[in-house]
């Protein structure tokens, strides 16, 4: 084990890629450059909150001194020898171009080399950078837990996404209007230190392209592939190509899993998207309780419900087509461009199918599937089924006659509405017994196979909210159970009961429930 604080420094990005070359830490327009120095905030009075120590042993790595630590990842001192910087980059929000974004609140504090990687290690809320357009650069405590909850959940389901190794609260009091209706409030300040491979988005290839700044638009790119894509080989037209089919191709798979487990980002902007196809930037995010493709969590899109779950397959595609607008000057032809995102969308549909059959434990391939799998998902939002709930208890499905209850059980109808839908899942539920029957596993194996992609547990959105309600208590037992119980999202828990259950009514319309804003 090694300590925290005595790893290998390596700052590959920092060091290859073009520094702004003003140290004025003032919202502004950076040119040319790949980031910015800065410095962060001093916190008045950092505590830790909490520490990811399965994260911590996953990289072999200790924290040692506990107060030298709080101090580098609050942001009170640096990491010993260690640049911080913020990152330049642009976007397209809500489907317009935004212009330059960047990180107006995350500081980069160090490039580690751990096992033979390289971690970049972030601070989100350690003060305002060039890149904060007036805001205060700082993130609050419910935002702070949904973000290092969710990001070390997410990871633990199997879904690809950045790690979060620490939150800590500031001591200092950030104001924030949590629906944007008036009224402002203090709020607990806090900071998760955030962890990945790299944090370069899309919006880090757009901001220069928009700028027709092809230099460093090619810098960024080579570096990408250099350091990210190496398999790929040496940077050449032919290279760049092969750079942005792997990057569709994760993307893809990372929106599957998001359909799998019932994730709804939220916030699909351009600079929300990871170059390495991982989650990133948890902000307004939710779980889809009721199986409803028109859902977002997230209250500022209320009106398009754009970033809705049903809907980000195809924004996918379309921040992808983004992405190849920027690329395009490295490779000059649209074409083969054209043709890796033609290819998304075939891909998708016959790799969404097979994951839904995997859900419903059917292995054996037959013509009638999509149509098994399209009246299953219609039945599921029209009869307003649990969706975590269901596709775990599917795996108990005896006979259509006994499992109907369980489906009624998962179902937020009132009896008799719901009694309206006994027919059809009838109906459905005979087709799968016969389905069933003509596959080769044994029960055990199906049963098994399928509890290891049905997550009996998630963070459902009412559960961040009651640990977040005792951590501004400072009652942070809440925070540890939910992580504690999110380390193992597969297995049954049975002390763990209460979590795996409906979302209660209290929850239905409550601000931080069902409503979030990207107030944070
Ligand atoms: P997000 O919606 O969290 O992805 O943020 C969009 C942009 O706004 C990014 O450039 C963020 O860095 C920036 N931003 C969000 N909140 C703040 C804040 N409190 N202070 C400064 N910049 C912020
Ligand atoms: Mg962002």
């Amino acid at each position: 084990m090694v300590n925290f604080l005595e790893l290998e420094l390596d700052q590959r990005f920092a060091n290859s890629l073009p520094a702004d070359h003003l140290s004025l830490n003032t919202s502004r327009q950076v040119l040319e450059a790949c980031y910015s120095f800065v410095k962060t905030k001093v916190p008045s009075n950092p505590k830790l909150v909490h520490l990811s120590s399965a994260f911590l042993k996953e990289l072999n790595v200790q924290i040692g001194d506990e107060e030298q630590f709080l101090k580098v990842v609050s942001g009170a001192i640096p990491y010993p020898s260690a640049a911080q910087y913020a990152m330049c980059y642009g976007g397209h929000q809500f489907g317009n171009w935004a212009g330059q974004l960047g990180d107006g609140r995350a500081t980069n504090v160090a490039e580690l080399n751990i096992n033979s990687s390289n971690w970049k290690f972030q601070l989100k809320g350690a003060g305002p950078t060039p890149y904060s357009r007036g805001s205060d650069g700082l993130a609050v405590l419910r935002s702070s837990i949904r973000e290092y909850l969710c990001s070390e959940a997410m990871h633990h389901l199997g879904v690809p996404t950045t790690r979060a190794l620490s939150l800590v609260t500031s001591g200092d009091q950030v104001p924030r209007d949590i629906m944007y209706s008036g009224d402002v409030k203090d709020e607990p300040g806090a900071i998760v230190c955030r962890v990945s491979p790299s944090f370069v988005r899309f919006g880090s290839f757009e901001i220069f392209s928009s700028r027709r700044d092809i230099d460093n638009l090619t810098k960024l790119t080579d570096h990408a592939i250099r350091e990210l894509y190496t398999h790929l080989g040496e940077p050449s037209k032919e290279t760049y190509l092969k750079f942005f089919e792997e990057l569709v191709d994760r993307t893809k798979t990372m929106i599957i899993h998001w359909q799998r487990v019932g994730f709804v980002h939220g916030v699909m902007n351009t600079d929300n998207m990871s170059i390495l196809g991982l989650t990133i930037d948890y902000g307004p995010y939710g779980w889809l309780e009721n199986f409803d493709p028109t859902w977002t969590p997230n209250t500022t899109d209320a009106q398009h419900r754009r970033y809705r779950y049903g809907n980000q397959p195809s924004v996918a595609l379309w921040n992808l087509t983004q992405l190849a607008n920027a690329l395009y000057p490295l490779i000059d032809e649209a074409e083969p461009l054209e043709k890796i995102l033609h290819g998304f969308k075939e891909a998708y549909t016959s790799e969404y199918l097979e994951m839904m059959l995997s859900k419903i434990g059917l292995e054996k391939r037959t013509n009638i599937d999509g149509q098994l799998i399209d009246e299953l998902k219609e039945l599921l939002e029209n009869s307003s089924i649990d969706m975590t709930i269901f596709f775990r208890n599917l795996g108990q499905f005896e006979n259509p006659n006994s499992f109907i209850d369980d489906v009624r059980d998962a179902s937020y109808l009132e009896d008799e509405a719901f009694n309206s839908f006994v027919d059809s899942w009838m109906s459905w539920l005979s087709d799968y017994a016969v389905r069933l029957q003509g596959e080769n596993r044994s029960n055990v194996d199906r049963v098994e196979a399928m509890h290891s992609i049905n997550p009996k547990y998630v963070l459902r959105n009412y559960m961040a909210q009651l640990a977040i309600e005792a951590a501004e208590k400072e009652d942070y037992s809440l925070v540890d159970e939910l992580y504690q119980l999110l380390l193992r999202p597969y297995d049954d828990q049975p002390e763990m009961e209460k979590w795996f259950a409906k979302r209660p009514d209290w929850a239905l319309n409550k601000v931080g429930c069902s409503m979030l804003s990207c107030s944070s």
